[in-house]
């Protein structure tokens, strides 16, 4: 078994690019299948032409899964149910034959690429009152349970960003949904796009 390290070039079939394409290992943070977090500085193959994650190489599955087992914090919120059924059909969007627990591996990938990004808090912020209007709760609306097991390190994000935008969980995951919205169904962008199949692909 060949192993890899950072900077070794190999091949893998892109699907963003559709073509077998020349690719670079590097570290990055994989989001695990199910939603319950991250991998950190995981080992991947990375396509030469778009840079999106293509393949990830035996050695890394230990370390995957030993972040896996790491993952200890839990978010959990009580929601509309549209607000899930929207996050359901972002996640059939990217791929229909995910499973519904790929909805977490959504709203995971959303929080954590919020955390890391310095103009988020700002559209969150907007969100929140979007989510009212898109979305109006009447007496009577139909609720549902969000459950979902992140890794202590996400689970520090989400709360950075809570603490960031002056909103709950709750408040926070509505407005997350309807960023997920604009950008998966709305004003779909396709480098996201191909970004979450992979990941679905690669964790399924
Ligand atoms: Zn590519």
């Amino acid at each position: 078994m060949k192993i890899f390290q950072e900077g070794d070039k190999s091949k893998a079939f892109c699907s963003h690019c559709a073509n077998t394409v020349g690719t670079t290992f590097v570290r990055r943070d994989v989001p695990f299948s199910d939603g319950k977090g991250l991998a950190k500085n995981i080992l991947v193959g990375t396509c030469d032409t778009c840079g999106l994650t293509v393949s990830i190489p035996a050695q890394s599955t230990p370390a995957i899964s030993k972040a896996r087992k790491e993952s200890t914090g839990s978010i959990e919120v009580n929601l509309p149910a549209v607000f899930v059924d929207v996050l359901d059909y972002a996640a059939f969007a990217i791929d229909s034959r995910a499973s519904t627990e790929f909805r977490k591996t959504v709203l995971t990938f959303f929080m954590h690429r919020a955390a890391h990004d310095t103009n988020a808090v700002e559209r969150l912020r907007g969100m929140r009152l979007v989510a009212d209007e898109r979305y109006p709760t009447r007496r009577g609306t139909a609720r549902r349970r969000l459950s979902m097991k992140v890794s202590a390190s996400l689970l520090k994000e989400v709360q950075s960003l809570e603490r960031q935008t002056a909103m709950n969980t709750t408040d926070l995951v509505k407005s997350m949904v309807c960023v997920v919205q604009d950008d998966v169904l709305t004003m779909p962008r396709p480098e996201l796009l191909a970004q979450l199949r992979v990941i679905s692909a690669i964790s399924a």
